[in-house]
């Protein structure tokens, strides 16, 4: 079948208007607050105004309010909304959130839906997703889960230990991957389950001090002991978890590719701002070669990533499992962004890593990119695997 990545006119105009809305609005909201919103008053100022400028939730379907855009239209918005650390929160698309949506539509019942997807996609909440635990638990090896979920009358009971759970500071619910049958080690026996804030059963122990520090609700480690959930708190079916997170997963490792994309697009415009003007032994710095070959480097990992998503995407959109090529377009980006915003930095000097421009905020946020949604071995270990498992089916026709 012919790969067609011809954006609907919609989309584009979408895209630009979000392009607009990133710049005039939500840059000045980022460099007020020195890169991070911080305070519910923050995300409810920006949430409005995405609203009000008609750019809002662009990812869920008119339905819940949103522009319904498919995968392949979101990697157009998206990369626009990621042009600020905080045009994802404005959109209401940033993680963990927009990736429970996502699998919310796929998977929740029509009850389920209205009590935690209808809120979630209008902003009135946030949510968190809680898979990794501390070792020997889920971390790259999800089917290490050690968080178990027992029957009880009505319902299941969750003890296990979580963390690195994004946006779980303030987060209305969790959905928790537990095991219900087998052992850690088993590949399947797991099942997603939506845990209320207010259940007892749920405790913070700690926010996990990180490196980067953008993505809204911080990073928790929680713990689940006792905690009593009824039989409708599970998402989908039981033991069905693992298939349910490849939804999840897939879609999420593109779209965070997505909002990265946008910094590094926005790290090379200041680096070329930045080597345009200074003037360095008798020349612009973007007439001396090795300053050109950053600039060029930069230019072929950010169209090397577009290309990478658009192609995922469209695999996505076709319905295929694109396990292949979502990891394979996951380990660039996440590389070649921080190459990107890496080389930036450089171009600007001094200045690059001062708190004067944001390079040095973009740095640290998108270092982790290269561990979470599977570190790159993981995804090359895979990748490996799946070309292997293809060279000996072919080797025995
Ligand atoms: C900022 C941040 C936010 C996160 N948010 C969430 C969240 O919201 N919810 C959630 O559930 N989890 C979250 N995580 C956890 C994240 O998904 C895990 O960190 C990730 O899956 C890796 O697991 P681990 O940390 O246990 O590393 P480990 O599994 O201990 O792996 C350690 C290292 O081993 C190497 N490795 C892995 N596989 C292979 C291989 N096949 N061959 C060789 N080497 C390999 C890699 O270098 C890897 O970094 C977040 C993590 C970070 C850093």
């Amino acid at each position: 079948m012919a790969v067609d990545l011809t954006q609907d006119p919609a989309v584009e105009e979408l895209a630009r208007r979000t392009a607009q809305f990133v710049r005039e609005v939500v840059i000045p909201v980022e460099e007020r607050e020195h890169g991070v919103a911080r305070s519910e008053d923050v995300r409810i100022e920006l949430q409005r105004a995405a609203r009000q400028a008609g750019v809002f939730a662009p990812h869920v379907s008119a339905e819940f309010g949103g522009h319904g855009l498919d995968m392949l239209g979101r990697a157009a918005v998206f990369e626009q909304a990621g042009y600020s650390l905080l045009g994802p929160l404005a959109l209401n698309i940033a993680a963990p959130d927009e990736g429970n949506m996502h699998m919310l539509e796929a998977i929740a019942t029509e009850e389920q839906k209205e009590q935690y997807l209808r809120p979630l996609a209008t902003g009135e909440v946030r949510s968190c997703f809680a898979m990794t635990e501390p070792a020997p638990g889920a971390g790259s090896d999800p089917s290490a889960l050690s968080t178990r979920a027992e029957r009880v009358p009505g319902g299941w009971r969750i003890d296990g230990h979580k963390w690195f759970i994004t946006g779980a500071e303030g987060a209305a619910f969790a959905i928790c991957m537990a095991r219900t049958a087998g052992a850690p080690g088993d590949q399947g026996g797991a099942t997603m389950f939506l845990v209320d804030a207010d259940n007892p059963g749920m405790k913070t122990i700690r926010h996990i001090e990180t490196l980067d520090e953008s993505l809204y609700g911080g990073h928790l480690e929680l713990v689940f002991d006792n905690c009593v959930v009824p039989d409708s708190a599970v998402l989908g079916a039981p033991d069905q978890g693992f298939r349910y997170a490849q939804v999840r997963l897939g879609p999420a490792r593109m779209t965070h590719c997505m909002r990265w994309l946008g910094i590094a697009q926005r790290s090379q415009d200041i680096a070329v701002a930045r080597a345009a003007e200074r003037r360095i032994f008798g020349s612009r710095l973007g007439e001396l070669g090795m300053a050109q070959q950053m600039i060029a480097d930069n230019e072929i990992d950010i169209a090397a990533a577009r290309g990478l998503i658009l192609q995922a995407c469209w695999e996505l959109d076709q319905g295929r499992s694109a396990s292949q090529s979502t990891a394979i377009a996951k380990t660039f980006c996440a590389e070649a962004i921080w190459r990107v915003v890496d080389r930036s930095l450089q171009l600007c000097g001094s200045l690059g890593v001062s708190g004067d421009i944001p390079l040095g905020r973009f740095l640290r946020e998108v270092r982790p990119f290269r561990i979470y949604d599977g570190p790159s071995e993981t995804h090359r270990w895979a990748i490996a695997r799946r070309v292997l498992r293809q060279h000996d089916r072919a080797a025995q026709r």
